[in-house]
Parts: structure tokens; C-alpha cells; sequence
């Protein structure tokens, strides 16, 4: 869920929201009336993360070198020499960026769904009255859409702030504040918009991205280090700066001009992550949660977030994951307008 914009509803606007399941226009939808599939948002945003991922290889491939070599060095103690070491080290290579490339698929697994939560995300799965009344909530309307609850688990994250998540591996999870202080009927329309990110592939696309894209930020903090330090040494030493100047553009200028491209495929993500948020809400609309949901945010907007947002500059704003809540309601609003039209 989560604040947040802008959106172009001619890319992935009312038919994309409908074609997953039939909408009921007295409330929610029937059993058996949700399919699982991944949406034009988060298409976008795997297609996107592509040449994130291949900038990633050049942090993974020099670590998987050096990790081969230092076995290799364990092999050479132990008497493998000549071509049959340099074929072990080639092959460990390989294996390892493959290994790499492979283990996103983890991410879509309940056991990588819950470490992630655990060690990224820091949640905890609900226990006692925050499972009972989560799962009272849940159940309803999983029940109501036809969804098996055991593709799912229930957690919580510590916070004061009114929100709710889905995480790759089936992961729900409510902020305390909103299992706390959101009445019944609110809970169930934040729930609906996070049952919208896991039927539509949206959290599983996110967690790829952030996943095969890791490598890449720590090489454009890197990248980023390297420019601050040859400024620096620029009006420190302007010979110096001159030698790391010719560095950076001998070595290190494919590395940035890939870095730069990076950073504006960066604000195209958020813009499709904004695009998910919308294409949620009009799910959750659409089951029936619709006034709800602009209650909930109406409640952020009585909070000051969208005073936050606009306090935000404007690359901020650029890529931010979430729209303005003003704006979720404008587009809800006018959503359920269009769909009021059609009955
Ligand atoms: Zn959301």
C-alpha cells in the first residue's frame, strides 16, 4: 500500500483492471472470480530491470573470479597444477554467475520470502490477538475472491505509521499501528490493494529487481565514491586530479555512463511502481473496497503525508514508489465513476 502520484492510466488503465477477474458492482466479488497473472506494471518493471541485471554481472562476475581463485589457491596446495586448475577456476566461474543468476528464483519461495522479510524487511510473523484479527480480515476476503489462504502468511511490522506490505513468497504484512487503530472494514480494503500486488505478480517483479539489481547500486556507490574522490583531489592537487581525472574517463566512464543510464531507468521504474499502486487500488475498488480505501487515505492525508509529499524535490518525486494519497483518491474516485457508468 504505502503513500505515494502520477499515473497514465492510458497505458494500464480499465481494461487491464478488469480483465483479471469480473467486478461486482454491489461489493465484493464472488469465490473463484480472482487469477493469479502478472500484470503491464510489473511486465514493465522485470523488462526494466534487465539492464540493471547486467550491470550487476560486473560486480558478480569479478567477486565469482576472486572467490574461484582463492579456491584455486586451496587447490594448488593441494597439488592440482597447470591446465587442470585453470579449468577447475574457469569452471568454478561459470557456476558461481550462474548460481547467481539462478537464485532469484528463491525469492518466489516461502523460504525466501521469509528470510527476506526477517533480514531485509524486518517483520515478524503475526502471533496471538494481531494473527486473530489479521486473519479475520484475511480470510474474509480471500473467502470472497476464491484465493487459497495457505499461498499466504500473515505478518507485522513495528511501526506508528498506517501501512501494510506484500513481500515475495506469499508475505502480508500490516503495520502495528493499522492492526491497532484501522477499523475492521479498513483493514480488509488495505488488505484488498496488497492481495492486488501478489495476484498480479507485483511484489514478486519488486523483489527481483532489488534483488538482481543490488550488485549494480553497490557499484554506482562506487562509481559515486571514485567521482567525489577525483573532485576532491582535483582542488587538493590538480596534478593528482588530473591523474584520477584520466582514470576515471579511461576506466572508470563506461562504468559511470552505464550508471547514468541506470539512474534513468530508475525513474521509469518508479513511475510503473506508481503504476502498480493505482492498478491496486482500482483492484481493491473493484472488489468492493473502494470507498474504504479512499477513507484510509484520506486518513494519511489528515496525517500530513501528502504535505511530506510535496515538501519532497522534484527527483524525489521523480522516483518515488507511491503517488500522492490525493491523487489515489482522484483516480479511485473517477475509476468508480467510469465503472458506475457501466452498469
Ligand atoms: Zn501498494
Amino acid at each position: 500500500m504505502v503513500e505515494g502520484m502520477h499515473q497514465d492510466r492510458h497505458f494500464f488503465g480499465e481494461q487491464a483492471s478488469t480483465a483479471y477477474y469480473r467486478p461486482h458492482p454491489a461489493g465484493p466479488a464472488g469465490p473463484g472470480q480472482v487469477i493469479s497473472r502478472i500484470d503491464a506494471p510489473a511486465t514493465a518493471t522485470v523488462v526494466l530491470g534487465i539492464p540493471k541485471a547486467l550491470c550487476s554481472l560486473l560486480i558478480v562476475i569479478p567477486v565469482a573470479y576472486v572467490i574461484a581463485a582463492v579456491m584455486g589457491l586451496a587447490l594448488a596446495a593441494a597439488g592440482v597444477r597447470g591446465a587442470a586448475l585453470e579449468y577447475v577456476v574457469n569452471l568454478l566461474v561459470v557456476l558461481l554467475v550462474l548460481a547467481w543468476c539462478a537464485s532469484g528464483a528463491l525469492l518466489g519461495t516461502k523460504v525466501g520470502g521469509n528470510f527476506l522479510a526477517r533480514r531485509v524487511l524486518e517483520l515478524r510473523p503475526a502471533v496471538g490477538y494481531e494473527q486473530a484479527r489479521l486473519q479475520m480480515a484475511w480470510y474474509g476476503l480471500l473467502h470472497g475472491v476464491g484465493e487459497d489462504p495457505a499461498k499466504y502468511s500473515l505478518w507485522v511490522e513495528e511501526s506508528t505509521d498506517i501501512n501494510a506490505h506484500a513481500c515475495s513468497g506469499g508475505i502480508v504484512a500490516v503495520t502495528r499501528a493499522a492492526l491497532e487503530r484501522v477499523p475492521a472494514g479498513h483493514l480488509q480494503a488495505i488488505l484488498a490493494h496488497e492481495l492486488a500486488h501478489h495476484v498480479r505478480q507485483h511484489a514478486r517483479a519488486s523483489a527481483l529487481l532489488a534483488y538482481y539489481g543490488f550488485p549494480a547500486r553497490i557499484l554506482g556507490k562506487i562509481t559515486q565514491f571514485f567521482l567525489r574522490l577525483t573532485t576532491a583531489m582535483f582542488f587538493c592537487n590538480p596534478f593528482l586530479g588530473l591523474f584520477m581525472a584520466a582514470l576515471w574517463f579511461g576506466c572508470l566512464f563506461p562504468i559511470g555512463l552505464i550508471m547514468t543510464v541506470g539512474t534513468l531507468f530508475m525513474a521509469a521504474t518508479a513511475a510503473f511502481d506508481r503504476s502498480t499502486e493505482l492498478a491496486a487500488d482500482r483492484f481493491a475498488a473493484d472488489l468492493g473496497y473502494g470507498p474504504a480505501l479512499m477513507q484510509v487515505l484520506q486518513h494519511w492525508i489528515n496525517e500530513g503525508h501528502d504535505q511530506a509529499y510535496a515538501a519532497m524535490s522534484w527527483w524525489q518525486r521523480l522516483t518515488a514508489s507511491h503517488p500522492p494519497a490525493h491523487e489515489r483518491i482522484q483516480h479511485l474516485y473517477t475509476h468508480l465513476q467510469r465503472r458506475s457508468q457501466h452498469w
